[in-house]
């Protein structure tokens, strides 16, 4: 039978009242796996009243107690990393190994959430003027809704939460309907570890409760990651219903390799970062910009042999590199770039559009694929393509290739192979990412450092990740102070706009 999941709200179950739902597949073998209750405004509001009255509380609750709430979280995370893998391996197709490795990234933010104390303590000055003492002091913002997409079912929304949560707001989550379910294990591990009933709650669905949450005047805030166009709307959305939002979006990561780089270390990180989890990664590398004709050529002959090797099969095959796309709709949309690029014109050197795994004939696979002589004006060039499709631009200048990384709408990575440093800071210097790799190729920086894209990458100013994350779900207040002295004369009237009186 059907797995039926609901929604999550005051650490209940809750069929909601909306009465639609959903199916959630298992891309590896394109199985219903499991139906899906999708809310209505009537759910959010009953989660978003529960997370307002129990945030309050948890908020009063000390830094102390607070952290060890946090502490414990961690501790169980690690500890159910197998059966989180396992779940999101199912619904989301990535390899265990790669899912134990989100999980991991995602165990980070929860470690630097344990710092929130020293993240969110003000500033002191004393004695300012007259006995005047002044100090700043950071609030919970209150209710913060996460909506969150499908490629990383725990790592991105715990990125965005875990701080959230340490500094004492109600929480709303919105995973993505594709992948509901590693959301309602981590709810779990959130009652375990004694994050009091109400702090924390789950609402599933589609467009209709993002639109809820961006006009609900309950919700102070919004963090959300996913695609540009979704994520522009949404920030213009929620912005406009005055509450700060903070939207991750889109990349297409050019990794550039000199002349002078360890070519055979360029080509393997290609492998590596373009085709992992079938290259449904905000900061997979993209395209490949070899500098100089050498360059180029021997970068296509060390690549082609690495990617033929690459082994393509279901989430709980340990020998395989990578998995199914999400969708039986995604594969489509990955295969009709395929064929535009061909028409195009670029050069296909590897094409993976027929692949089959014996005994998963109904799963939804693409092997990878490569091609050469990708030039700017080609949609494979312009769209982020969130499918196992990889392309080669030539540059035939470092100057040239600078301008491709420049010339792309999305600007979340980039990186840089060489063993230069000059070009490396040039590079670091005029590339419009906003996190940079030299010699790295996947350059997510570690929990404790922000996180963010530039350009159409990232709209709002805040990061994830990082102090950033603490004063996005914080508000500033800044307090002017004097005691009486007993010693004093009383204060006379005086209008004057005196800031040291
Ligand atoms: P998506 O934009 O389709 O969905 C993201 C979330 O928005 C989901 O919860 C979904 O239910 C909701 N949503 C979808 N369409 C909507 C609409 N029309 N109106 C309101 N809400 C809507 O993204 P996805 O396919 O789940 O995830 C892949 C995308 O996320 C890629 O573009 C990837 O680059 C991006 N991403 C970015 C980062 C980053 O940090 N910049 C990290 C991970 C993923």
């Amino acid at each position: 039978m059907t797995q039926t999941i609901s929604h999550y709200i005051n650490g209940e179950l809750d069929a909601g009242s909306g009465g639609r739902t959903g199916a959630v597949f298992n891309p590896s073998t394109g199985e219903e796996i499991a139906r899906l209750h999708y809310g209505d405004r009537a759910t959010l509001d009953r989660a978003v009243s529960t997370a307002a009255q129990a945030g309050q509380r948890w908020a009063r609750q000390s830094h102390a107690a607070r952290q060890a709430v946090m502490f414990k979280l961690r501790e169980l995370v690690i500890a159910n990393t197998d059966r989180l893998a396992e779940i999101i391996g199912r619904e989301h197709g990535k390899t265990i190994l790669d899912a134990k490795g989100e999980i991991g990234r995602g165990i980070e933010a929860i470690e630097f959430a344990c710092n929130e104390p020293h993240v969110t303590k003000g500033e002191y000055a004393t004695n300012v003027g007259g006995d005047i003492d002044v100090f700043s002091m950071r609030v919970p913002v209150g209710v913060v809704g996460i909506i969150s997409p499908f490629n990383f079912p725990i790592m991105v929304p715990v990125a965005m939460m875990a701080m959230a949560i340490a500094v004492g707001n109600g929480i709303v989550w919105k995973p993505s309907e594709r992948v509901p379910s590693a959301a309602m294990e981590f709810a779990r591990l959130c009652e375990e570890a004694g994050l009091p009933k109400g702090v924390f709650n789950i609402v599933h669905g589609d467009k209709e409760i993002v639109d809820g949450m961006l006009e609900h005047p309950g919700i102070a805030a919004i963090s959300f990651v996913g695609s540009t166009p979704v994520g522009e709307y949404i920030y213009r959305k929620g912005t406009s219903h005055n509450k700060r939002v903070a939207s991750f979006t889109g990349g297409k990561n050019h990794m550039v390799v000199m002349p002078d780089a360890d070519l055979e270390a360029a080509a393997s990180a290609f492998v590596s970062a373009g085709f992992g989890s079938a290259s449904q990664r905000c900061m997979a590398v993209s395209l490949l910009v070899p500098v100089g004709q050498a360059t180029a050529e021997r970068l296509r002959e060390l690549v082609i042999p690495k990617i033929n090797a690459l082994k393509i099969g279901p989430y709980n095959d340990p020998a395989a590199d990578f998995g199914a796309v999400i969708s039986a709709q995604s594969k489509q949309t990955v295969l009709r770039a395929i064929d535009e690029a061909v028409k195009a014109g670029a050069e296909m050197v590897i094409d993976g559009r027929d692949i089959k795994v014996a005994g998963h004939e109904n799963g939804y696979y693409i092997g990878p694929t490569l091609f050469d002589h990708v030039t700017t004006e080609m949609e494979l060039y312009k769209q982020e393509v969130f499918g196992p499709v990889r392309g080669i631009v030539r540059a035939a200048s470092f100057d040239e290739a600078i301008a491709i990384t420049n010339l792309h709408e999305f600007g979340n990575g980039a990186v840089i192979f060489t063993r230069d440093g000059k070009s490396a800071h040039r590079f670091m210097s005029e590339v419009e990412a906003g996190m940079i790799g030299v010699n790295v190729p996947v350059p997510l920086p570690v929990g404790y450092f922000n996180f963010g894209g530039l350009r159409r990458s990232k709209f709002g100013e805040s990061h994830m990740f990082g102090p950033d994350a603490a004063r996005f779900y914080t508000k500033l207040k800044t307090v002017s102070q004097r005691w009486p002295n007993p010693d004093q004369q009383a204060m006379p009237v005086s209008l004057a706009f005196d800031a040291s009186a």
